[in-house]
C-alpha cells in the first residue's frame, strides 16, 4: 500500500523551513490505517509484549489499536501537568529549549515487557526520553514502533546509543 501517498506534507510548519509531515489524511482513510496498525502488530505479536506505551498525542492514535490487536494495555506518557495520579518526569532538549514527559509511577511494573509508540521518529529525543521513563520504572522497552522515520535526522542511531538495536526500532 502506497502510505506516502496518503500524508500530506505542509511546508514550513510550525515554522518556516520545516516540511511538516500531516499523517491525519492517512489516520482518516479506514484501510490504510488497518493497515499500518496490522503490520505493526504483526511485527511484535510473539514478542511478549504486555503494554503498548504511547507518546502524546499522535502516539495514541496508532498505540490504542495497536493495543488492542496485541491483547494487551495501553499506558499514556504524556506532556507535564496532565496526568492526575503521582508521576516521574524526564526532561529532554528540543532545537530551542526544553521539554518533558511524564508517566505515573505505578503505569508499569519491574520487568514488565513494553512496546513503544509515536508516529515519528525525528531527532530520538521524544522516544529517547520515553525509554528513560520506561527504564526508570525498572520495566523493559522490547520495541519502538513508529509511521514515519525521518532518517537524516538521526533518530535511530540515538535509541541505538541506548542501547537498543536496529530490529527493535520498526518504522
Ligand atoms: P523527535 O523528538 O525529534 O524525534 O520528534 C518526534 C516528535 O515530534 C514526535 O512526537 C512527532 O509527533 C513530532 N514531530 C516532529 N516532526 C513531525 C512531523 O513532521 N509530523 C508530525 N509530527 C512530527
Amino acid at each position: 500500500m502506497d502510505l506516502k501517498a496518503l500524508i500530506r506534507e505542509i511546508p514550513d510548519f510550525p515554522r518556516p523551513g520545516v516540511s511538516f509531515k500531516d499523517i491525519t489524511t492517512l489516520m482518516k482513510d479506514r484501510a490504510a490505517l488497518a493497515y499500518v496498525v496490522r503490520s505493526l502488530a504483526d511485527h511484535f505479536r510473539g514478542a511478549g509484549i504486555q503494554t503498548v506505551v504511547g507518546v502524546e498525542s499522535r502516539g495514541y492514535v496508532l498505540g490504542a489499536p495497536l493495543a488492542y490487536e496485541l491483547g494487551t494495555g495501553f499506558v499514556l506518557i504524556r506532556k507535564p501537568g496532565k496526568l492526575p495520579a503521582a508521576t516521574i518526569r524526564v526532561e529532554y532538549d528540543l532545537e530551542y529549549g526544553k521539554d518533558a514527559l511524564e508517566i505515573h509511577r505505578d503505569a508499569l511494573q519491574r520487568g514488565e515487557r513494553v512496546l513503544l509508540v509515536d508516529d515519528l521518529l525525528a531527532t530520538g529525543g521524544t522516544m529517547s526520553a520515553a525509554a528513560r521513563l520506561v527504564r526508570e520504572l525498572e520495566a523493559e522497552t522490547v520495541g519502538f514502533g513508529f509511521l514515519i522515520e525521518l532518517t537524516f535526522l538521526g533518530g535511530r542511531e540515538r535509541l541505538k546509543s541506548m542501547g537498543f538495536s536496529d530490529s527493535q526500532i520498526v518504522t
